[in-house]
Order: C-alpha cells, then sequence, then structure tokens
C-alpha cells in the first residue's frame, strides 16, 4: 500500500484559511493573472459572493478528487482487493506440521557415491514430475478456467511462453497443461534423458532439468495458493507438505531453481525446510 499513499494528494491544513495563505502552490501562480481577482483582489459584496462560490467549487472538486483516488488506493487497478491481504491458511501450524515421513530430506538429496551426478538429476526429475502431477490431478476437478483464470501465486501471475517463445496469458488449467505436456515430453525423450547404458546426456541437459524444475514450482505454488483448502478436504495436506519439502531441498541442493523464483513461498519453505530434527518432531499427527 506503500505507492497507493504517496498517491495520495496533501490535504489543505486548514480548509477555512485565508486563500492567500493555504492554496497549494499550483494555485499561488494565479496572483499575476488577471482572474486572480476572482480570488485575491476586489472588495465588492459581488466579488466577495463570486469568491466564496468559486472556493467552494473549488473545495467540492478537490474532495471528489480526493475522495476518488483514496478509492482508488484501497484497491487494487483491476478494482480486486489485494490478496496480500488474504490470510494464508498453508501457514498455519496446524497444517504446516502434517508430514507423512520423518526421513531427512537433505540426506535423502545428496548425491550417493558411485552416481553420475547427471542420472541422479534425471531420476529425481522424473519421480518428481510424476509425483507432483499425481498430487495436482487430486485437485484439478476444482481447478478450471472459471475458478482460476489466470495461473497466479502469492500475487505472481506466471504468462506460458510459447514456441516462439511469445509471452501468452492462460487460465491455470491450461497453464498446468502445458507444463505437464512438455515434461511428459523431455524425459521420455531418450536424446535428453536417456535410458540406454552408455547413452551420454545432452548439454543443454542440466538447462532443461532447471526449466523442468522451475516449472514444476508453479505448480506447487499454485496448488498452495489455490487449491489449499481442497487440499486440506482431501486430507492431503501431509503428502503435500512433504513433496513441497522434498522438492525445496533437492532444488537448493543442486541450484536448480533462481532463489528469486522461489522467494514468493520463503515463508512456506523456511518452515517446511527447517532443520531434519524438527520435522522428526512434527511428523504424521494423522
Ligand atoms: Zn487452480
Amino acid at each position: 500500500m506503500e505507492h497507493a499513499e504517496k498517491d495520495l494528494p496533501k490535504a489543505p491544513r486548514n480548509v477555512n484559511c485565508r486563500f492567500d495563505e493555504k492554496l497549494p502552490s499550483s494555485y499561488s501562480r494565479t496572483q499575476h493573472n488577471p482572474h486572480s481577482l476572482l480570488y485575491y483582489g476586489g472588495s465588492s459584496s459581488i466579488w466577495n459572493k463570486k469568491k466564496n462560490y468559486y472556493w467552494f467549487s473549488f473545495i467540492c472538486a478537490y474532495l471528489f478528487v480526493w475522495a476518488t483516488m483514496f478509492r482508488k488506493s484501497k484497491t487494487k487497478p483491476n478494482g480486486k482487493k489485494p490478496p496480500t491481504e488474504e490470510k494464508k491458511l498453508y501457514l498455519e501450524t496446524e497444517y504446516t506440521k502434517v508430514r507423512v515421513t520423518d526421513i531427512d530430506l537433505k540426506e535423502l538429496v545428496v548425491l550417493p557415491r558411485e552416481i553420475d551426478l547427471n542420472e541422479w538429476l534425471a531420476s529425481n526429475t522424473t519421480t518428481f514430475f510424476n509425483l507432483i502431477n499425481l498430487q495436482y490431478s487430486t485437485i484439478s476437478e476444482f481447478c478450471t478456467g472459471e475458478t482460476c483464470q489466470a495461473m497466479s501465486a502469492c500475487n505472481t501471475q506466471y504468462y506460458w511462453n510459447d514456441e516462439r517463445g511469445k509471452k501468452t496469458k492462460c487460465t491455470a488449467p491450461q497453464y498446468v497443461d502445458f507444463v505437464m505436456s512438455l515434461v511428459q515430453k523431455l524425459v521420455t525423450d531418450d536424446d535428453i534423458f536417456p535410458t540406454k547404458y552408455g547413452k551420454e546426456f545432452p548439454n543443454s541437459f542440466e538447462s532443461l532439468v532447471k526449466k523442468i524444475c522451475r516449472y514444476l514450482f508453479h505448480v506447487l505454488a499454485h496448488i498452495y495458493w489455490a487449491h489449499f483448502k481442497e487440499t486440506v478436504a482431501l486430507d492431503l495436506q501431509g503428502h503435500l507438505n512433504t513433496l513441497y519439502a522434498h522438492f525445496i531441498v533437492f532444488i537448493r541442493e543442486f541450484n536448480l531453481v533462481d532463489p528469486k523464483e522461489t522467494s514468493i513461498m520463503d515463508d512456506l519453505s523456511e518452515v517446511l525446510c527447517s532443520s531434519s530434527a524438527d520435522a522428526q518432531n512434527h511428523v504424521k499427527e494423522r
């Protein structure tokens, strides 16, 4: 709201003041204009009546502009209330403490000795794709073109970049469909995610894994932001929390997603990805 307050015009300190003392500075320029006599000069009663009339009109106009701007400052340009003021249900302790495993996630994501880094990234990325796809499918009937007209999470709106790199606005279910179709295509492409012994990973492999993880993060963030209530109704918050924490610990371990990208969910990440000792205390109250 900071910017909105800045936009507010400054109210006159005293509306009953003398014109020549308290008018906004821009008006003082009028004293060199012959018409300024209406405001500053003349002592006859007709001038005084006109003076009062103009002053009254000025006050009304000023208050109208002020009231309009103040009303606008309470809303976003599109007229909707800023969702920042909404409470984030998923941050409430009764939900954040629910997990489905007490495994130390950090230990789970570290590259095991003797395993090739790319193999490890490929295997984990494919698993996260399947799990996040499954998690989204549990609430997909509630994520429609009507309920989620834009792909949003924490006041951030995501646009899809089409094949020509053109940014396009789409609904959340369309966006998720684009993500899942693209990832499915990539992870099943033997030239990108090779499965045959001796076949090399392409040079673009790491950047593609980063791209996939970025998109999967958007899906998880959207589930929390727009469908947490439904997830709770299905009693799947423990699965979602565990999946999210595992995913965040994994992408942090291998620097797969820019922290600026994930910062919108830092409040949740801090709670869910805190020390494993905490996790063990919070586990499974289902
Ligand atoms: Zn949705």
